[in-house]
């Protein structure tokens, strides 16, 4: 009798820690791929001033577009913290991609509750004689985009690492594409630097 209670016990507590072990291993990957970043966007201040909605509208789906990119593919949450005028492209009507990148760098340094500034303009953005759709640099704290989803998200693909890619049916392509997948060696790569730290760039 006292036998057979016994091994009931070692049973129950057996079938309890099997329980346990099942249900805790989930949740602890869970946490571990999960990561939150948050993002300040900066929008030309002629834009703000003529149609402040509207602009924080586009901006706010093109992110929304980004972040389903990226809860699917990586588990990672894209939380917009603000819209914020930007007075760099302010007056111009065509801006050097360094000197917008550089400005949109220095702007991150400021939005301390934000891990990545995405700077957000409709001019035209050169680096040297080269029209550019966007600008960023691998592992920095900010990015220089137009108003479009699939170079937005190109952009932010280079803040987490990713490369350029010769696959014109990968997001990293660097003509750009409509695409709203990574190429295989780029999810590898941003999989892999997932916990890289944002920081302001030194050199491309
Ligand atoms: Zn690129």
């Amino acid at each position: 009798m006292r036998r057979s209670h016994l091994f009931q016990t070692a049973v129950f507590l057996f079938i309890i820690t099997v329980f346990v072990t099942v249900c805790a291993t989930p949740a602890v990957a869970q946490r571990t791929a999960y990561r939150e970043i948050t993002v300040t966007a900066l929008a030309d201040r002629e834009l703000m001033e003529n149609d402040a909605e509207g602009t924080e509208r586009e901006i706010k789906d093109i992110i929304a577009f980004a972040a389903d990119v990226f809860k699917q593919e990586f588990g990672v949450t894209l939380k917009l913290r603000a819209v914020k005028p930007w007075e760099f492209p302010y007056g111009k009507t065509k801006l050097d991609a360094n000197d917008a990148l550089a400005d949109a760098n220095v702007q991150a340094r400021g939005n301390k509750d934000s891990d990545i500034t995405l700077g957000f303009t409709k001019k035209k953005l050169m680096l040297e004689y080269k029209k550019l759709g966007g600008y960023a640099f691998m592992f920095g704290n900010a990015a220089v985009t137009h108003f479009d989803e699939s170079i937005a998200l190109h952009e932010i693909g280079h803040l987490f690492g990713a490369h350029h890619s010769q696959d014109p049916l990968s997001i990293m392509y660097e003509g750009y594409t409509d695409s709203e997948n990574f190429d295989r060696t780029n999810k590898a790569v941003i999989q892999k630097t997932m916990e890289k730290k944002f920081s302001m760039p030194s050199a491309p």
